[in-house]
């Protein structure tokens, strides 16, 4: 066995490669052994047509300042296509609602009054919550004084807010959607696109109760701008810089290279097989991947003990976006858009997103489909061939058990989805000269993804801050000495943030 790293991370998704980099700028001998043939995981930007560019992951609402600073991201290629594109709630016939950073546009006076209230409110929330999105969660019962330290800022931040705030989050936090944005809002398209934020990418949707509040928060969480930004070159644009960032302090990476196992010596991870058979020892293995993949088909369940086994084996894993790539011969014309320059959310009311997901709960799909769509090079015309544009869609609901399979759908689902899109763009159809469809059980097949989940594991309250992925699991270290976890699976969860790779690498420092 070689032994050349004092860190070997398991994935180079941008959470490993903020971890890797953090360890690396910290003197950590780091090496980052990824599976595909170039990094990035989700955020990776790829030709899927020729000429054609697109990410999997499309803006960076939650990306920070204080990432982009740490690493130099700037130094090392990272700049903004976009810094605050605009969300437009869509109606069919036109009558759209602008939602920006500040406010509304062309919504009625009770709804742009309703819309600063609840903005005002939603803010103040997020500031009091945005601290523990960037620390390791506690531990129950730990006697640890940090932990102790911790829980008790939690219940401080709440305290500040005030009363009648404090009291007023407290009851928001397990609200469904559709409860918020019916005591606050009138129009159905507004209420829609409010919504999506607090179910995209979950198992759920307006009706659900569980946590449209903490997900909205959480989706408020980036600072970089304010609003929604886009990387030039597309998300990988942000990963290859990550990527540059890390080897300048000195991290090793290695693409092509897929994890098989990690050794296990004496209860102790030591190392990692790769699947070619080339054994690499480290002293500490972090993985990148997701729980289940990260403890079941990397670690071994003979490891850890049932209990542990059993939570992780309970994750819901099952993703429920698809998305959809197009390549276009020019731009296509949306009723009553004169340029669809921002995030454009196809959903006439929350009811429509709530029959989609109804569909999508006994696995099977909707035929008029919910989407969340982007024309990325118009901002960014390293994405296209000159005059030519690409569109970027998250589709809602995709159920990743689809009844039958997706070979036996797919042409189908595509269907329902230009169908929809044809809806609030007539035409759109004669404009395509390829497209990419990437179900749940494609993202599973191609990032290595369980389930192609967006957060690896529900964003859920059963499966967040200290439970997430489960206790025991929670502080980034887990049960096998050795052995850690920086992706999306870990507190805080998905999106392009980084959140879990520099909290996870803060863990590991903190130890020696
Ligand atoms: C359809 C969809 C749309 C999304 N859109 C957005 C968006 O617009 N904005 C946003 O902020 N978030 C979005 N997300 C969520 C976001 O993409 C993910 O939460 C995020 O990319 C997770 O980052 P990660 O680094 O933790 O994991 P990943 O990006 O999944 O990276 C994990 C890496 O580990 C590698 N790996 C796995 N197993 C092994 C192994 N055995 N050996 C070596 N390498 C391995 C994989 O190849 C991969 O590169 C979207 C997700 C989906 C599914």
């Amino acid at each position: 066995m070689s032994n050349p790293a004092d860190v070997i991370i398991i994935g180079g998704g941008h959470n490993g490669l903020v971890c890797a980099a953090y360890l690396a700028k910290a003197g950590r001998k780091v090496l980052v052994l990824e599976a595909a043939s170039g990094v990035g995981g989700l955020g990776a930007t790829r030709e899927f047509a020729p000429g054609f560019r697109a990410a999997v992951a499309h803006t960076l609402p939650q990306l920070g300042r204080q990432l982009v600073k740490d690493l130099d991201l700037g130094r090392h290629g990272f700049s903004l296509a976009a810094d605050a594109l605009p969300t437009i709630a869509l109606a069919p016939a036109g009558g759209h609602i602008t939602i920006t950073a500040d406010g509304l546009e062309g919504a009625s006076p009770a709804d742009s009054t309703a819309y600063a209230t609840y903005l005002k409110l939603m803010k103040k929330f997020a500031r009091a919550i945005d601290p523990f999105w960037h620390k390791r969660p506690p531990m129950l019962g730990s006697g640890g004084l940090r932990d102790a330290a911790t829980l008790g800022q939690f219940g401080w931040n709440l305290r500040t807010l005030g009363k009648t705030d404090m009291r007023e989050m407290m009851r928001m936090i397990a609200l469904p959607a559709r409860d918020l944005m019916d005591e606050y809002f009138e129009s159905p398209p507004l209420k829609a696109a409010l919504a999506w934020d607090a179910n995209i990418g979950s198992k759920l949707a307006p009706r659900s109760p569980n946590n449209a509040v903490i997900a909205l928060l959480y989706r408020m969480s980036g600072d970089l701008t304010g609003g929604l930004p886009l990387a030039r070159g597309g998300t990988g644009g942000l990963t290859d810089a990550l990527a540059a960032a890390a080897a300048a302090h000195g991290a090793q990476i290695r693409t092509g290279s897929a994890v098989a196992r990690i050794v296990v010596e004496q209860g102790r991870a030591v190392g990692v097989e790769l699947a070619g058979g080339e054994l690499i020892r480290a002293p500490k293995i972090v993985s990148n991947a997701d729980p289940k993949t990260s403890f079941f088909k990397l670690l071994g369940a003979r490891h850890l003990d049932i209990q542990f086994t059993n939570r992780i084996n309970r994750l819901r894993m099952n993703g429920q976006v698809a998305k959809l790539h197009l390549a276009l011969d020019g731009l296509p014309d949306f009723t009553g858009l004169a340029e669809p320059g921002g995030r454009l959310l196809l959903a006439p009311d929350m009811q429509f997103i709530e029959n989609a997901f109804d569909a999508a709960k006994y696995g099977g799909y909707a035929r008029e489909l919910p989407m969340e769509v982007l024309l990325p090079s118009l901002h960014d015309d390293s994405l296209a061939p000159a005059g030519q544009h690409v569109l970027s869609a998250q589709v809602q609901y995709a159920p990743y058990n689809v009844q039958g399979g997706w070979d036996a759908h797919r042409d189908s689902f595509l269907d329902n989805t230009m169908a929809s899109l044809e809806r609030y763009a007539p035409g759109i159809r004669d404009r395509v000269v390829a497209s990419e469809l990437l179900t749940p059980a494609d993202l599973e097949q191609q990032f290595g993804v369980t389930g192609g989940h967006w957060h690896h594991g529900e964003f859920a309250l059963d499966n967040w801050w200290m439970n997430r992925p489960t206790y025991g699991a929670s502080q980034y270290r887990t049960p096998v000495p050795g052995f850690y976890l920086c992706g999306a699976g870990a507190h805080p969860g998905g999106g392009i943030m980084g959140a879990a790779g520099s909290n996870a690498a803060r863990a590991i420092l903190e130890e020696n």
